[in-house]
């Protein structure tokens, strides 16, 4: 039997005795069954359950390669940082992920709650379910993390301490390729939908001005440690149920430019928007989906700036960002950032090698085509008129002249 003195990784068999070997949480003699759940990128996760009282919690373990591919080796450590920034988080906007219950250095693991009661939030999107107050819970989420993590707010010299502790080499460089390089230019990696390739070249590879702002938001997402970003904020971390939200998968944390978990959401819902054009019949339904998401989208943009500034008023501690105008300076730099990300996501989700089911279930050869399309169209749009894209409007507006667009072009 396994006394875990040393990293493996585990099964479903060892994770139960790993409950029972170092986890005060079950009674001795439980009946405890588990089962492995993971349908990521990078991890195992397991979910034990106490059949006897149904007390059940999520053990989440991080493999020495990532899943998606042997090409990527990952330093387990990244497990150290998830249950750090999860711990950090809960403190900063409760409520709003996991509850943490302890990290294991040698296991290279995370004891969690369950949160089986709440569904995938990209699940729910491609069945068009609908959460009125998702926008309000992750505005919230992104404004008291990113601000509170902030020199506007923090001491400066612990703030400092804090990039230290969240240095994240591997996944950050993960994300330099995926989302910022192999995109732009025709990768053997990036995984194309035949019919979108030609597309790609003329729209994107052959665009120099558009590879141009890419290399300017590389450097600028390597050197930019404003906030103690999520890094993956895509719909695929987030939980959902009717009345709650719960962020989980930070495993891609460090400190980086704010605007950089905003986008990813818009992004996100824009996948999920181009999926329910062009997959639902017309009707009532298709109109009050698609019309919750670009309301949502909305929402997301300008609760955001609206939580932001209200937070910043009142915990700003730097004597410098209290000036009258640095308030809405930091911000417009922050808004710009969302705009060029949530271009970038487009693009690389459309044409990388991590896709979105939202995309990639479209039967339909031509309606994934048009899907397609628009997330392109969109994508290169925020990313070169970043300056300009600031409002919910803003990106509404986008999003109907790309979904037009996506038709003649
Ligand atoms: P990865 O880092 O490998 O992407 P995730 O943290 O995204 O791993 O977890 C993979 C899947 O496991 C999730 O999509 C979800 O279905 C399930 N899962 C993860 N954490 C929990 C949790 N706390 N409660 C219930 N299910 C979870
Ligand atoms: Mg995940």
């Amino acid at each position: 039997m396994a006394d875990f003195s040393a990293y493996f990784t585990m099964k479903e068999a060892d994770a139960v005795e790993y409950a029972r070997a170092k986890l005060d949480v079950f009674p001795r003699d439980a009946r405890l069954s588990c089962k492995e759940i993971g349908d990521g990128n990078l991890n195992y996760v397991f979910r034990l359950k106490d059949e006897e009282t149904g007390k059940s919690i999520i053990i989440k373990q991080a493999g020495p390669v990532a899943r998606l591919s042997d090409e990527f080796v990952v330093s387990p450590d990244r497990n150290r940082i998830e249950y750090d920034i999860l711990a950090l988080q809960n403190e900063l906007a409760p409520g709003l992920v996991p509850a943490v219950y302890g990290y294991d250095p040698v296991m290279n693991c995370t004891v969690m709650e369950d949160l089986s009661e709440y569904v995938v939030m990209r699940k729910a999107l491609l069945e068009h379910r609908i959460f009125p107050l998702f926008a309000d819970h992750i505005t919230t989420f992104m404004a008291n993390t990113l601000l509170l993590t902030s020199d506007v707010v923090m001491n400066h010299k612990e703030k400092k301490e804090r990039v230290k502790q969240f240095i994240n080499p591997d996944l950050c460089e993960i994300t330099e390729d995926l989302v910022y390089t192999e995109p732009f230019y025709d990768c053997p990696r990036n995984d194309i939908f035949e019919p979108t390739r030609e597309f790609a070249r003329r729209y994107l590879w052959e665009d120099e001005s558009l590879q141009l702002e890419t290399a300017k938001l590389k450097f600028e997402f390597m050197n930019h440690a404003q906030s103690l970003i999520h890094g993956d904020l895509h719909t695929g971390s987030i939980f959902v149920k009717a009345d709650s939200t719960k962020v989980f998968d930070p495993e891609f944390a460090f400190y980086g430019p704010a605007g950089y978990d905003v986008g990813n959401v818009i992004a996100n819902l824009i996948f999920a928007y181009a999926n329910g054009l062009q997959t639902m019949p017309e009707g009532p339904e298709k109109a009050e989906y698609t019309g919750w998401l670009l309301e949502t989208i909305r929402q997301v943009a300008d609760k955001f700036q609206e939580k932001f500034l209200n937070l910043f008023h009142e915990r700003a501690t730097e004597r410098t960002a209290k000036y009258p105008g640095f308030d809405k300076y930091y911000l417009g730099q922050i808004m710009k950032d969302t705009s060029a990300v949530a271009g970038l996501e487009l693009c690389r989700r459309t044409l990388g090698i991590a896709g979105v089911k939202d995309l990639t279930t479209i039967e339909d050869a031509a309606r994934r085509l048009e899907a397609e399309k628009l997330c392109l169209i969109a994508g290169k749009t925020f990313i070169l008129r970043r300056s300009e894209i600031v409002t919910g409007d803003d990106y509404v507006k986008v999003i109907k002249e790309s979904e037009a667009l996506a038709i003649t072009r």
